[in-house]
Formats: structure tokens, sequence, C-alpha cells
């Protein structure tokens, strides 16, 4: 296993893998590692030859004010998660390797990048679209594996991918979860122990939406209203950026809910974390 830092190394690795004829799969990480993004890992392990984790918090996707210079960094700790999972590759470049100066370009993902994420953090998948595109760029992966937990970001870069051919298959994951439910992220590191304990409500509110939708309930309207008033029933939930049912691909609204799939998405503010989730409608499937 190799933790590289420059991305002609990370290069010539995967085009020496590429001549060998081997698959390569790539997890793109912030690290602070939790079981979420080893669960992506063991996706990718499966399905590839040899596997690629980007480990990089990268700073043009924060805004102003966000938690860039607090985001948890541990860079020993995850490589040696990534170790035991038996992932050969590491890329962990600085951020003057991925942003050298003189960079001038980005790119700017239209309307799926404005709405709920893009429109509470303007300018976030504008950062996000411009890192895994180099990040593709200079690994060269066959499969790259994102996950449900951000729904949005997997339907931008599906989006991305499509519209700028990037010759690369996209998969996502499915989201894991505590046992109380809540979806792991390395921001619940930021959380109080009471507001911990609170953040159980914002799987139980989704659940809820979801069980309507099992009962037979179309208007996501009132999908939407029972969410809603559940997450705002416990006191420790600050601001409910939104709860929203979308295509999971466009993200765009949807009002009455047919066949499915529609993801059920909420944003919200517990203590001073915020925190996302989403779960998915479909019938069939409870
Ligand atoms: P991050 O380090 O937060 O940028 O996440 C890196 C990748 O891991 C993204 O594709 C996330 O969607 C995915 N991920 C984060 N949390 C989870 C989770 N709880 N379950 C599954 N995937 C996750």
């Amino acid at each position: 296993m190799e933790v590289i830092q420059k991305a002609a190394r990370m290069r010539a690795v995967t085009a020496g893998l590429r001549a060998e004829g081997k698959s390569i799969g790539f997890v793109p990480t912030m690290g602070h590692l939790h079981e979420g993004h080893l669960s992506l890992v063991r996706h990718s392990l499966e399905r590839s030859d040899e596997t690629v984790v980007s480990v990089f918090v990268n700073p043009a996707q924060f805004g102003e004010g966000e938690d860039f210079e607090e985001y948890p960094r541990d860079i020993l700790r995850d490589t040696d998660l990534l170790v035991k999972e038996g992932v050969q590759h590491i890329f962990y470049p600085t951020p003057e390797e991925m942003y050298p100066p003189g960079f001038r370009t980005y790119v700017e993902p239209e309307e799926i990048s404005r709405v709920l994420e893009g429109a509470v953090r303007p300018g976030h998948f504008r950062g996000v679209c411009t890192v895994v595109l180099k990040l593709l760029n200079i690994v060269r992966p066959h499969l790259a594996v994102f996950g449900w937990k951000d729904a949005q970001q997997a339907a931008v870069i599906e989006q991305m991918v499509r519209d700028l051919d990037v010759p690369v298959e996209v998969l996502r994951a499915p989201t894991v979860r505590e046992a109380d439910g809540l979806a792991m992220s390395s921001r619940n590191t930021f959380l109080e122990p009471e507001d911990r304990k609170a953040a159980a409500v914002i799987y139980k509110a989704l659940r809820a939406g979801r069980d309507l939708y099992v009962d037979g309930e179309r208007d996501a309207a009132e999908i939407r209203r029972k969410v809603q008033d559940l997450l705002e029933a416990e006191e420790r939930v600050r601001e409910v950026d939104y709860v929203a049912t979308v295509d999971p691909h466009t993200f765009q609204d949807v009002l009455k809910i047919k066949e499915g799939p529609v993801v059920l998405a909420t944003a919200l503010r517990i203590g001073k974390t915020r925190l996302i989730d989403n779960v998915v409608l479909e019938a069939g499937k409870d």
C-alpha cells in the first residue's frame, strides 16, 4: 500500500495498472473515515482489481463561514483503516497540489446544483464537480463509488459524467447508519452528547414519511408535512433548511408521487452542526 501525495505519481501508478489490464475502482472522500466510507470501499474492492481512495478536504466546496478549518482530519487513522480493508492506494494530495498558483478553471453544474444543498450552499457543487473531475482525470478509474447519503452530490456527478463524456461508471452505494438510525457522517463528531441523542429524530422522521408512502399516501406535501412536524417537535433541532421530495436524478420537486423512486431528503441544524439525510420512496420497497 502506498500513500501518494503527488498527482503525477498517482497518474503513473494507475497508468501502469491500466497497462497491465487491471480494473481500477475509486472512492473519493474527505477522510475521517467511518463505516459508511468503508462500505463504499468494499463495493469498489469487490468490483475492481485495485482500489484507490482519495483523502482530500476540498477547500473549493466549502463556503465562507463553513467548517473547512474545523473539519476533522486524521490521516494516520484513515490509513490504518484502509490498509485493514486491503486498499492498495491512497491519494492524499495537499491543497496546493490540487489548486496550484494560477489555477483558474472550475466546473459549473447547472439547474441541479441550484436547489436544496446548492441553494443553501452556493458554489458547493461547483467545488465538488471541479475536484471530482480533477480526481477522475488523475486516477482515471473504471468505477467511482459515491454514497446515497449525499444523493444530490451523486446526481450532480452522474450529470457531469454524462455531460462531459467522462469515461467512468458511477455507482451509488446505500447509506450506512448507526444503531439508532443516524446516518454516519464525519460531522457527527461535532455533536454534543444530548444533540447526538436528539439526532436520531432525523431518520425516525424520514421513516415516518416513508411509512405514509408505504400506506398509500401519494400527495408529497402530506409526506413532507409529516416529516417537518416530527423534526420540529424535537427541541434540539434548530433550523430545518428543507424537507423535500425530489426526482433522484434531476433533483427537481415531485408533487404527486406515482411509482417512484422519489428521494425524501432533509437538511437541518442540531446544535451547531448541519446534517443531511434522505430515504427513497419506491413502490414495492419499504
Ligand atoms: P465525505 O468524506 O463526507 O465527502 O464522503 C465521501 C463519500 O462517502 C461520499 O460519496 C459520501 O456520500 C459517502 N458517505 C458518507 N457518509 C456515508 C454513509 N453514512 N453511508 C454511505 N456512504 C457515505
